[in-house]
């Protein structure tokens, strides 16, 4: 029994703690799980469309005829996640209808993160067109946006965005700056996409600003974050940008392995055109390394592809220097015109290192059409204008600038990520004393639990000893008086008498003054007992047996007729005749019989016990040693 208890103790122990821990896990789950509705699927969609563009671009698609239905909110959502997804995958006609398409939606009131997202779009339209002046203007509109709705993100991106056009128009000096405070704020946000992003960024504008070593430092950087995050479009574009400015540093077989490296990288995207990249990068680059016929064939590759207008005039360029190189005068003159067709489009390239070069390719052509005076004045041209752009780059105040850039920003750097750690040492410390807490606390309330389960159970089995105790007799362990008189009573509660057969019997031992007198009270005890023992044998288990005098006993037969109890009582009276109780001086006892049953006659419990008695004591005056039935 003890055991049992201990048992059931433990097993409430394990199943509170069990219960604990799954509610705790439940919490968890609960927090994770989100709504899968539309408008929230495509609000959060960023990560996926970075990670697998063409899937996530189909998915699109497929919801594509459920959008004249939308709101005009979630509509939007649509076209800019469509338009993210085109762009990674250099969709570039589609990109720019699809931001068109949600410019025509923009109302006052449109959420801010939209305006914004598309205002960098817009952005990247105007730039790859070359119209870095609207550029600059729309990224800048971007911030603003970002700016007023406090998203700190896109304030960045816009802000890195512009960065880079400045860059492509020889600003340099502005540019590192919004770099600058682009970098320090993404590495605040703690953001590792940005962070790549403005280290590519770093990147092509080192490279621009010719310090290949740092460019190339940049870009590995870049790339590492975006294979860790497995973004493909924008693993191509660091490879490519890797490839480009081992290109300008003339390392040319490392720039050719990276074009090629670029060329594999490309392949999460179908479009065709994005080839063009490749080829013009290798295309370029055999030129400058010399190898001019196969330089042509792959540049003439990349201008039937649709790449981009400014980088089209490069090839140009490059095709005329190939030329000139090959001999190839009146090819050159032509391949010249059209760079130099291209640059008039691009007002805003006037003056930049590149447009210079026409100069200076130009002059090259006449020298080798023996125009040397032209030649000549060409040249003049070109040094002038160059030496005033290299001025306006390498300008002192620029360069230490830059230097001092760079050390804030390593010293920055430093301080930021001391920080950090110490933010996620102190992080990590509080977890831990919140699990802890959590585990005490679990253990108190086991603790609790076990103690109050304790005190329950003691109380209980306290409470069930007083109440055996308060219905026995201690001496015969039989029922005591009180018990066998509440039982008859309540039995005999609401009963049926014609319905309902119960028989009492009261027994009284014989002579036993005499016992007591003779052998003295302890073996009246013994004897009281034994009769006790031999009641318990005889009668069934149903029936009520008590002991309501010194030697008397009265006995509850339920479901029993006179005729059943007789023959039960002269079973008793035959056992305790035979009985020895003391060998030795001998001692037998006898007992003697009264029984009533329920009848008209005897119809309660009162009348019952009366009427057994009345037999009883006829029986004593029988002789004793036998039965009376009232
Ligand atoms: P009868 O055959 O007429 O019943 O005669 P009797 O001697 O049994 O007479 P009575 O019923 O008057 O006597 C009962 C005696 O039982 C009186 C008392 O001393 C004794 N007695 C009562 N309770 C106990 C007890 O608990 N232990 C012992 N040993 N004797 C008891
Ligand atoms: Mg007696
Ligand atoms: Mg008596």
């Amino acid at each position: 029994m003890k055991f049992d208890f201990y048992r059931v103790i433990s097993f409430i122990v394990v199943m509170f703690i069990l219960v604990s821990s799954q509610l705790h896990a439940n919490q968890r789950t609960q927090l994770k799980a989100s709504k899968v509705d539309v408008s929230v699927r495509l609000i959060h969609m960023n990560d996926e469309i970075h990670r697998q563009p063409l899937q996530s671009y189909k998915q699109l698609l497929a919801i594509k005829s459920q959008f004249v239905d939308m709101p005009t909110e979630q509509q939007l959502w649509w076209l800019l996640r469509k338009a993210q997804a085109e762009n990674l995958l250099y969709f570039y006609q589609e990109f720019n209808q699809t931001v068109a398409q949600a410019n025509a939606l923009i109302e006052p009131d449109t959420p801010l993160k939209i305006k914004s997202s598309l205002s960098i779009f817009q952005g990247l339209i105007y730039r790859r067109d070359a119209q870095y002046i609207d550029a600059t203007r729309i990224f800048r509109q971007a911030m603003l946006h970002a700016k007023e709705g406090e998203l700190t993100y896109l304030y960045i991106l816009a802000k890195q965005e512009l960065a880079y056009t400045q860059s492509l128009t020889e600003m340099f000096e502005s540019s590192l700056k919004d770099m600058q405070e682009a970098y320090l704020e993404a590495y605040v946000l703690k953001d590792h996409f940005l962070i790549a992003i403005i280290n590519e960024t770093y990147g092509a504008i080192y490279g621009y600003m010719k310090d290949y070593q740092k460019s190339i430092e940049y870009y590995q950087k870049a790339l590492n974050t975006y294979e860790n995050l497995a973004y493909p479009g924008h693993v191509a574009e660091a490879v490519y940008g890797l490839a480009a400015t081992y290109r300008y540093w003339k390392k040319y077989d490392l720039a050719i392995n990276y074009f090629e490296l670029y060329q594999k990288k490309i392949y999460y995207t179908p479009n065709t055109d994005i080839s063009f990249y490749s080829a013009y990068g290798l295309g370029m680059t055999l030129a400058e390394k010399g190898e001019c016929l196969r330089a042509i064939e792959v540049m003439d590759k990349a201008l039937s592809l649709h790449g981009m207008i400014d980088y089209d005039a490069e090839l140009y360029k490059q095709r005329t220097h190939c030329f000139i190189v090959l001999g190839e005068h009146e090819q050159a003159k032509l391949s010249l015109g059209k760079a130099e067709k291209i640059f008039l489009g691009l007002p805003e390239l006037m003056g930049t290192q590149w447009q210079l070069e026409i100069i200076e390719l130009a002059a090259e052509l006449a020298h080798v059409n023996n125009n040397d005076s032209k030649a000549f004045q060409l040249l003049k041209e070109y040094s002038r204008k160059h030496t005033q752009l290299l001025l306006k780059q390498s300008s002192h105040k620029l360069a230490s600038a830059r230097v001092a850039m760079e050390v804030d920003r390593k010293h920055i750097e430093q301080a930021l990520v001391k920080q950090q750690n110490k933010v996620n040492r102190l992080e990590g410390e509080s977890l831990d004393i919140q699990e802890r807490n959590s585990f005490y606390f679990m253990i108190l309330m086991a603790c609790i639990s076990i103690v109050v389960i304790t005190v329950i159970a003691v109380q209980y089995r306290n409470n069930k000893k007083m109440y055996a105790l308060s219905i026995k007799d201690p001496l015969s362990t039989l029922y005591n008086r009180r018990y066998v008189f509440e039982y008859l009573s309540t039995y005999l509660k609401g009963v049926s008498i014609e319905k309902t057969e119960l028989s009492v019997i009261l027994l009284d031992i014989d002579d036993f003054k005499a016992v007591n007198d003779q052998y003295g009270h302890p073996v009246g005890d013994d004897v009281i007992k034994k009769i006790a023992a031999i009641a318990q044998e005889v009668f069934r288990s149903e029936d009520v047996i008590g002991r309501i005098g010194g030697e008397e006993f009265l006995c509850v037969l339920p479901r029993t007729d006179t005729d059943q109890c007789e023959a039960i009582a002269k079973r008793f009276l035959r056992k305790v005749s035979n009985q020895i109780f003391l060998a030795t001086p001998s001692l037998r006892i006898t007992v003697s019989i009264g029984i009533a049953s329920l009848s008209q006659r005897s119809p309660d419990c009162d009348s019952l016990y009366l009427h057994a008695d009345k037999a009883l004591y006829q029986a004593k005056h029988n002789g004793k040693n036998n039965i009376v039935i009232y």
